[in-house]
């Protein structure tokens, strides 16, 4: 008999990681976990110096730092446009994982069900069952990615708890679109859900898009729970600094399952980190040309090579279409990382298993776009050789 607890047989370790882990094996470029090969913005390694300087070597109180916590209202007010109180309203994070991780076993009760957009970003689904929930999943349009509102409509029950989103998109690249979100606020409210919504790449956004959150749609405040972070928007993602923002009452909750999962983030990373708030507009900018060039590169050079490439409109991750190599993504994966040294992610992973739409994951690979050009040419030379040969 199995020593391990049941909650475990509902899911597996994460691919994305393992797939890092493959490329390190096999000497690969790691075009699969969204990790940027960039360096951070100078400013957060002094930031990072001076806390060594200052010895800020012990806990911070739970919540996060005061000074980082007020530096985070005041980046909530004016970008996402959210009014939260940084004594009461924000907790900082071990990364947004983290902040997901509290989130969802602060709000679920066992057999509460929790609708995920499929495909979704890895995380959610594990997350779920850990807290003893129940995901109900629900399939975008196989298409453009865009909201199905019959078939939200059809999941949602008088069990149904929450609802998680993420925009823009992991894996797609889908940014939703304020009719969307509109959509989404107004089932949460008929319906008395909780919407937990990932942003952590609220910055990364093309062509003249503009970030949305959840929470500033009317009658959203009160019922949405904001997780972001520092990883993608500033290169740091192994520094694991995030944060959360939600109303005093979902936060009381959220406090209490943070304080006891991981007491605090790491002290002196939360001071280096604000250094963050020194940037300024151009830094934004800046990051966005970086990505749109990366993405339109690694686009029309995919698609050059005969895949299906569906055009992110933010984050930076691409989903392409494999159908025409006649493989599975899994094998095609596998062929990429272990014959050609570039590491991708298969589709299936982003969708349940063993369902109707399972075999829908099958016909994508995942790349990210989160390196600098130089490595990202380098992989496709790499691709390029070995698909002349097939
Ligand atoms: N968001 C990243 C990805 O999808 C992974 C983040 C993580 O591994 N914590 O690749």
């Amino acid at each position: 008999m199995s020593q391990l607890s049941s909650k475990l047989d509902f899911f597996q370790e994460s691919v994305i990681r393992e797939m890092t882990r493959k490329a390190i094996h096999h000497d690969a470029i790691n075009l699969s976990q969204g990790m940027p090969d960039y360096s951070p913005p100078e400013e957060l390694i002094t930031g990072l110096l001076k806390a060594m300087k200052e010895e800020i070597h012990q806990y911070s109180i739970t919540y996060g730092r005061y000074d980082l916590r007020k530096k985070i209202a005041d980046k909530f007010r004016n970008y996402n446009k959210i009014k939260l109180d940084p004594e009461h309203e924000i907790t900082v994070t071990c990364g947004a994982s983290e902040a997901l991780s509290s989130s969802i076993l602060a709000v679920t009760d066992p057999k509460d069900e929790i609708l995920i957009l499929e495909p979704w970003y890895e995380n959610y689904v594990p997350l779920t069952h850990l807290a003893e929930g129940k995901p109900i999943f629900v399939p975008l349009s196989s298409d453009d990615f865009s909201l199905d509102q019959e078939k939200m409509l059809e999941k949602t029950t008088e069990k149904t708890k929450a609802i998680i989103i993420n925009s823009p998109h992991n894996p797609t690249g889908k940014v939703f679109t304020k009719d969307e979100l509109k959509f989404i606020s107004d089932l949460c409210v008929d319906n008395d859900l909780i919407a937990i919504t990932d942003e952590i790449y609220e910055y990364i956004l093309f062509d003249g898009k503009k970030h949305v959150s959840l929470a500033s749609i009317s009658d959203m405040f009160d019922r949405t729970i904001t997780v972001s972070g520092f990883s993608k928007t500033y290169s740091i993602t192994g520094w694991r600094v995030g944060y959360v923002g939600a109303d005093i009452d979902i936060m009381t909750g959220i406090r209490k399952v943070h304080d006891y999962l991981t007491v605090c983030a790491p002290s002196f990373l939360q001071y280096a980190v604000l250094k963050a708030f020194d940037l300024q507009k151009e830094y934004f900018a800046e990051l966005i040309k970086r990505y749109q060039e990366n993405r339109d590169f690694l686009v029309s050079e995919l698609e050059k090579l005969g895949f299906n490439v569906i055009i992110p409109a933010g984050a930076y991750y691409l989903f392409a279409d494999i159908s025409d190599f006649k493989m599975s993504d899994k094998t095609f994966v596998n062929f990429l990382v272990e014959e050609k040294g570039v590491a991708t992610v298969p589709g299936s992973s982003f969708y349940q298993k063993d369902s109707r739409t399972s075999k829908e994951g099958e016909r994508f690979v995942r790349f990210t776009f989160s390196h600098k050009i130089e490595t990202l040419e380098k992989a496709i030379t790499r691709i390029k050789r070995k698909i002349e040969k097939m």
